[in-house]
C-alpha cells in the first residue's frame, strides 16, 4: 500500500496549540479521531462541558462563517435565520458588505419587506434613504456604531460611501430571508414594458436598458455630499428619525464593563427591536440574569466568551463564542456570559420588543430578606454583606415625554 506523501515541516512552525481532549479529571477520555480539531479548539465547552451542564438543551449558537455567502458585483451578504438556528424564531440576522470604491461603491438596491429592519454598522460608512407613510423622504449618513430602523413596508436603500461598509441587519421574524425582499429591479422585470411606460408617462424606447432580472447588490456612482442628495420634497422632510448614534450615547459603567441600551424609549421608531451593546472586560462576567419579555438574539462583535444557559428542569448547557457568531437564549432562561479571552468582549443583545428588560440575580437576592436567602443557599453573613454593596443596577432609558 502506498504511503501518504510526506510533506516537509515548515522551517519555523508556530508553536502548536495544545490539543484539547474531551477529558475532565476522571470523566471522558481522549479522542483518537477522526476529529475536526479547528472546531474543537473553538468550542472547548462543547468538547468537554462543565460538570454543571446536564440534559438536552437545543443548539444556541451558529456562526455567520457557516452560512451560505451570496457574492455579487458590489459586495456580499449571508444570513442566520431559523433555518440555521431553529430555536431563534423571533429574530433573523444578515451580515452584509458593500464594497468601497473611488468611482463606484456597492449599493443594496431600493427595496422593502414585510418585516421591520434594525441595523448596526460595524465597519465604514453608508448613506441610507427611506420614504415614510406620509410620502416624506428621509436620508442620512451612518458610520460605525450607528443604527437604523425601518418599519415593515417602508421602502429604503443602503449605499456604501467611498470607504465601503459592513453591517449587521436584524429582522423581527426568524423566518425572514434577505433573498425574498421586494426589489425595484425584480418588480420591473416582471411588469410589461407597455405598463411601465404608461405608469411613468415615458416611451417604451426610453426603457430599453431596464434590468431584466433582480440586481440586489450592485456597484453605483459614489454618493456626493449629503446636502446635495437631499431631494426637496413638497410634503416636507420626514419628522421620523430612522437612525440613531448608539456610540454617541454615554455608556453606563459597571464593575466589569459597560452597557448602552437602545429601545423605543430613546429611539422611538424602533417599536419591535430593543438592544443593548455590552462590553465585558477580560476576566469579567456579564452577570447571572434573565429577561422578562422575550427571547434574546446575540451578535458577537469582538473578543471571545462563553455563555452558560439554565433551561429549568435540571437542564443547562454551555457554548463558546467569538466575533462573527450568533447566540440565542430562549425566553426567561437564566444565563451568564464570561469573557474567556485577553481583550474586551463586545456583543449585542437583541430582543423583539419595544423595551429592554433585565433581571439581575444579584439584585434580586440583595433585595430579599437575608434570612430567606441564607436559608436557601446555606451561606453566611459575608455572602449577604457582599450582596448589599452590589454595583449600581443598569438604568433603563427614560420614558419619552408624553
Ligand atoms: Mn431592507
Ligand atoms: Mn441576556
Amino acid at each position: 500500500m502506498a504511503a501518504f506523501p510526506q510533506t516537509a515541516a515548515p522551517a519555523a512552525a508556530p508553536p502548536a496549540a495544545p490539543i484539547p481532549q474531551p477529558l475532565d479529571g476522571k470523566r471522558g477520555g481522549t479522542d483518537p479521531g477522526p476529529r475536526n480539531l479547528a472546531r474543537d479548539l473553538q468550542g472547548p465547552d462543547l468538547l468537554a462541558a462543565p460538570i454543571t451542564d446536564h440534559g438536552t438543551v437545543p443548539n444556541l449558537r451558529f456562526s455567520f462563517s457557516d452560512s451560505h455567502n451570496r457574492l455579487e458585483p458590489g459586495g456580499w451578504a449571508r444570513e442566520v435565520t431559523e433555518l440555521a438556528l431553529p430555536i431563534a424564531t423571533e429574530l433573523a440576522g444578515v451580515n452584509m458588505r458593500l464594497n468601497a470604491g473611488e468611482h463606484e461603491t456597492g449599493v443594496r438596491e431600493l427595496h422593502w419587506h414585510k418585516q421591520a429592519e434594525w441595523a448596526y454598522m460595524t465597519v465604514g460608512r453608508a448613506r441610507i434613504t427611506a420614504l415614510d407613510e406620509q410620502g416624506r423622504n428621509f436620508i442620512d449618513d451612518v458610520g460605525v456604531g450607528d443604527l437604523w430602523y425601518f418599519p415593515p413596508g417602508i421602502p429604503h436603500s443602503i449605499q456604501a460611501l467611498a470607504e465601503g461598509c459592513e453591517f449587521l441587519l436584524v429582522f423581527d421574524d426568524g423566518s425572514f430571508s434577505e433573498n425574498n425582499t421586494f426589489l425595484l429591479t425584480d418588480w420591473l422585470s416582471h411588469v410589461p414594458r407597455s405598463v411601465i411606460a404608461k405608469n411613468f408617462g415615458v416611451t417604451e424606447e426610453s426603457l430599453k436598458d431596464l434590468p431584466t432580472k433582480e440586481w440586489w447588490i450592485f456597484p453605483a456612482p459614489v454618493p456626493g455630499p449629503l446636502e446635495e442628495d437631499r431631494i426637496p420634497d413638497p410634503q416636507g422632510v420626514s419628522p421620523t428619525q430612522y437612525s440613531y448614534h448608539l456610540l454617541a450615547q454615554e455608556p453606563q459603567h459597571l464593575s466589569g464593563g459597560t452597557v448602552r441600551i437602545v429601545d423605543a424609549r430613546n429611539f422611538p421608531v424602533s417599536k419591535t427591536v430593543a438592544a443593548a451593546l455590552v462590553e465585558v472586560e477580560p476576566g469579567a462576567i456579564r452577570e447571572l440574569h434573565w429577561h422578562s419579555n422575550t427571547d434574546e438574539w446575540q451578535y458577537y462583535l469582538a473578543g471571545q466568551g462563553r455563555m452558560g444557559v439554565f433551561a429549568s428542569g435540571g437542564k443547562a448547557r454551555t457554548f463558546d463564542f467569538q466575533a462573527g457568531d450568533v447566540g440565542a437564549v430562549p425566553f426567561a432562561m437564566g444565563h451568564y456570559i464570561e469573557n474567556t479571552g485577553t481583550t474586551t468582549l463586545r456583543f449585542l443583545e437583541l430582543f423583539k420588543s419595544e423595551r429592554y428588560t433585565d433581571f439581575s440575580l444579584n439584585q434580586w437576592l440583595a433585595l430579599t430578606p437575608p434570612t430567606l436567602v441564607k436559608a436557601h443557599l446555606q451561606v453566611g453573613d459575608e455572602f449577604i454583606a457582599h450582596l448589599q454593596k452590589v454595583k449600581p443596577v443598569v438604568v433603563m432609558p427614560p420614558a419619552p415625554a408624553a
